[in-house]
C-alpha cells in the first residue's frame, strides 16, 4: 500500500483502497459514487493491472462501474473485457461486451480475438457474422483473428473463400499481417500454390512474412516447400533469425535431412546469427528425429545451459529409437540434477515404457503424476493415450479398456486410437469393435482410424465389414493415405509408393529385391501374408508384399548408398509385419545397418535384429 501510495495519484488510491474492502461496503453510497465520477482512464489502468489476475476483485471494480453509472465509458469497459480474456473467462468477457454502447471495430476484434485464444472458433465466427449484420466496418485488427477462426471451422474451405472474399471488398488484401494470415490459411488448407502467390505479391517481405510461410509450410506437412523458401529467403538477402532456423532445422528432421540441417546450422553459426537454447533444442530434436542417437547424446552433453526441452527432447528421442533404458536412466539423471520435468518429459519416459513394454514401471510415473500435487504435471489425454498404448500392447485389453472407463477427463479419439490398435495387434474384434464405434463419433473423417478397422477385420477375416469401412470412407469422402518410403541420396529425396515403377532405376531394383527374397527364403524366410488386407489368393498376397514402399526404398538404397553409411528410409505410415521380417533378414544379408523411421518410431536393424525386438 505504501509504495503504491508513492506512484498513485491520491483520488485513485482512495478507490482502491475502497475496492479492497469492497464487499463491505453499499454500492449506492453518495460518497463512492462522487469518488468514482473523477476516476480517469490514467488511474483505473493501473487499478485493473494489480487486480488483473484476480476475477472476483476484477468482477468487484466491475459492479463498481455498474452501479456508479461508470459502465457507459466503454474506454473502461475495455481494460475489463482485455483482462477477462486474458483470464481464458469468455463468459464474463461476452456479458462486458453485451453491455456496451455501440462498440467499436477494434472492441469487436478484442472479442474475436479473446474467442479465437481461448480455443472457441465457432464463436469467433459467429461475433463476426454479427459484427457484418450490424454494418460495423472491420478493421486491421479483425481480419487476421477472422482467418484464425476459419482454420478450425468444420466448413473450413467455404469460410475461407468467404473471408478472403471480404477481405478484398474492404480493401485490406494488401495489409501484411493480413495477407500473411491468408498465407498461412492456404496452407493449411493444403492450397499451397495459393498461398505462394498471395506471398510473391506481397509488397514487403519481411524477416516476419518469411518466418510465418516458412513456418506453415514445415508445420503442414510441406517440408521440401520450406526449405525451398529457406534458401530463397538466403539468396535475397534476408538473414535468417533464430526462429526462421527451428523451423527449418525441424523440417529436416522431419524429411531425414540430417546432413542439409546440420549444414543450416553451421552455416548460420558462421554468419554470427544467435545459435539460442531454442535453435540448439531445435538441432537436438532434428538428430533424434533422424535416428543419430549417438551423436545427438554429444551434443546434449556439450550444450551449456540445458533445460527442461532440452532433456525432454533427449527422454523422448531415445523412447522412439527403442533405447528405453536410456531415456528411463536420464529420466533419473535429470531429477538427481534437480531439474523439474513438465508435462512433456513424462510424456517422454511413458513412451519409453509404452515402447518397451515396460507396464509396471509405467503405471509407477503414471500415478507418481496422478498424485503430484503440480498442476502442471497432471497426466494430459496424451498421458491416457500412452497408457492405453501400454496396456494395450502389451495385451492386457480388458485393463485398457477399463482404464479408460475411469478417466476423470473424457477420452479423446488419441485413447480410443490406442486401444483400437492394440485391438488389431491382438485380434480381438469385439472390443476393437466397441473402440471404433466410438471412433466414427469422434473422428470420423480421420483416415488412419478408418484403416485400422478395416485392417482388424480383415485380419478376422470379416470382409462383410471390411467392405462397410471402404463403403463409409467413400461416402464420406475420407481418403485413405498413400503408404510410401523415402530415402534421401546425394541432396535428393527419393520416393517409392506400393507397386511404383517410376524411378528411373526401376528394372535394377526390382532384380535387386528377386535376388534379396530369393537368397532371404533360403534361409527360412516366408511372406506373412496375413499382413494383407484383400481377400486373393496367396500368390497374389506375395506378390503385393513384394513390391510395398520400404522394400523397394531398401533395394535402391542398397544399389546406391555407399557401404561406410547406414541405410535410412522414412515411411509415412506404420511399417508392416511382412516388411519388418524383410528388413531383419537383409541386415544379416547384407550386413548393413537400416534405420527405420515409421509414423510412430524408428527401428534400427542391425544383424538380423531390430532394436524394437519385435514389439511395436
Ligand atoms: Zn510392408
Ligand atoms: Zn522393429
Amino acid at each position: 500500500m505504501l509504495i503504491l501510495a508513492k506512484i498513485i495519484p491520491t483520488k485513485f488510491f482512495f478507490t482502491f483502497r475502497l475496492v479492497q474492502f469492497l464487499p463491505n461496503l453499499k454500492f449506492s453510497s453518495l460518497a463512492l459514487t462522487n469518488q468514482l465520477k473523477f476516476l480517469t482512464k490514467g488511474a483505473f489502468t493501473p487499478l485493473l493491472q494489480s487486480c488483473s489476475s484476480n476475477p472476483s476483485q476484477l468482477k468487484q471494480i466491475h459492479a463498481l462501474l455498474l452501479t456508479s453509472g461508470l459502465s457507459i465509458k466503454n474506454s473502461l469497459l475495455t481494460h475489463l473485457l482485455a483482462s477477462f480474456i486474458a483470464l481464458g473467462d469468455m463468459s464474463y468477457a461476452r456479458q462486458l461486451f453485451d453491455e456496451m454502447h455501440k462498440p467499436r471495430a477494434f472492441l469487436w476484434s478484442t472479442l474475436i480475438r479473446g474467442y479465437v485464444q481461448n480455443g472457441q472458433p465457432n464463436e469467433a465466427a459467429s461475433i463476426y457474422k454479427r459484427m457484418h449484420l450490424l454494418g460495423v466496418r472491420p478493421d486491421s485488427y479483425t481480419f487476421p483473428f477472422v482467418i484464425k477462426a476459419c482454420a478450425e471451422l468444420p466448413e473450413f474451405k467455404a469460410a475461407a473463400s468467404t473471408t478472403h472474399a471480404q477481405v478484398v471488398k474492404y480493401g485490406m488484401e494488401f495489409i501484411a499481417v493480413i495477407r500473411t494470415e491468408l498465407m498461412i490459411m492456404y496452407v493449411i488448407l493444403g492450397e499451397v500454390g495459393l498461398a505462394d502467390f498471395l506471398f510473391k505479391t506481397m509488397v514487403e517481405r519481411d524477416l516476419v512474412a518469411w518466418n510465418a510461410f516458412i513456418a506453415a509450410c514445415a508445420q503442414n506437412g510441406y517440408g521440401t516447400k520450406a526449405l525451398a523458401l529457406f534458401r530463397e529467403m538466403g539468396s535475397t538477402g534476408t538473414r535468417p533469425d533464430a526462429v526462421t532456423l527451428v523451423s527449418a532445422l525441424s523440417v529436416c528432421g522431419q524429411l531425414g535431412y540430417s546432413d542439409t540441417g546440420e549444414e543450416i546450422y553451421r552455416i548460420a553459426r558462421e554468419e554470427g546469427i544467435d545459435c539460442n537454447i531454442i535453435v540448439e533444442n531445435a538441432r537436438l530434436d532434428m538428430h533424434m528425429k533422424c535416428g543419430n542417437i549417438d551423436f545427438a547424446t554429444k551434443l546434449f552433453e556439450k550444450i551449456p545451459r540445458r533445460n527442461v526441452i532440452s532433456w525432454s527432447t533427449m527422454i523422448l528421442g531415445y523412447a522412439i529409437n527403442g533405447e528405453s533404458a536410456k531415456a528411463l536412466s536420464l529420466f533419473s539423471r535429470m531429477q538427481r540434477e534437480g531439474l523439474r520435468p513438465n508435462y512433456v518429459t513424462y510424456l517422454g519416459v511413458l513412451t519409453a515404457c509404452s515402447h518397451a513394454g515396460l507396464v509396471s514401471q509405467g503405471w509407477r510415473y503414471f500415478n507418481r503424476m496422478s498424485r503430484s500435487d503440480d498442476e502442471s504435471i497432471k497426466p494430459r489425454k496424451e498421458h491416457y493415450a500412452c497408457m492405453v498404448d501400454l496396456l494395450g500392447r502389451s495385451g492386457r485389453l480388458e485393463d485398457a479398456y477399463n482404464f479408460i472407463r475411469s478417466m476423470p477427463i473424457e477420452p479423446d479419439s488419441g485413447v480410443w486410437g490406442a486401444l483400437l490398435s492394440a485391438c488389431v495387434i491382438h485380434q480381438n474384434v469385439e472390443l476393437g469393435q466397441h473402440a471404433a464405434d466410438r471412433l466414427y463419433e469422434l473422428a470420423p473423417d480421420i483416415a488412419s482410424y478408418q484403416v485400422l478397422m478395416s485392417n482388424m477385420y480383415a485380419s478376422a477375416g470379416r470382409w462383410d465389414f471390411v467392405t462397410k469401412v471402404r463403403q463409409r470412407m467413400r461416402n464420406k469422402g475420407v481418403r485413405k493415405i498413400a503408404a510410401y518410403s523415402s530415402v534421401e541420396f546425394n541432396g535428393d529425396l527419393h520416393v517409392f509408393y506400393k507397386g511404383d515403377s517410376s524411378h528411373p532405376q526401376s528394372k535394377i531394383i526390382y532384380e535387386k529385391l528377386d535376388c534379396l527374397i530369393k537368397q532371404m527364403k533360403s534361409m527360412g524366410y516366408s511372406s506373412k501374408t496375413n499382413s494383407v488386407l484383400h481377400d486373393v489368393e496367396l500368390e497374389e498376397k506375395e506378390l503385393i508384399l513384394r513390391t510395398h514402399s520400404e522394400k523397394l526404398a531398401i533395394a535402391f538404397a542398397l544399389i546406391n548408398v555407399g557401404p561406410e553409411r547406414p541405410i535410412r528410409v522414412i515411411k509415412n505410415l506404420r511399417i508392416c509385419n511382412d516388411c519388418h521380417t524383410f528388413s531383419k533378414f537383409v541386415s544379416q544379408i547384407s550386413l548393413r545397418e537400416i534405420i527405420m523411421r515409421d509414423k510412430i518410431r524408428f527401428h534400427h536393424f542391425r544383424n538380423g535384429v531390430c532394436s524394437c525386438k519385435d514389439f511395436w
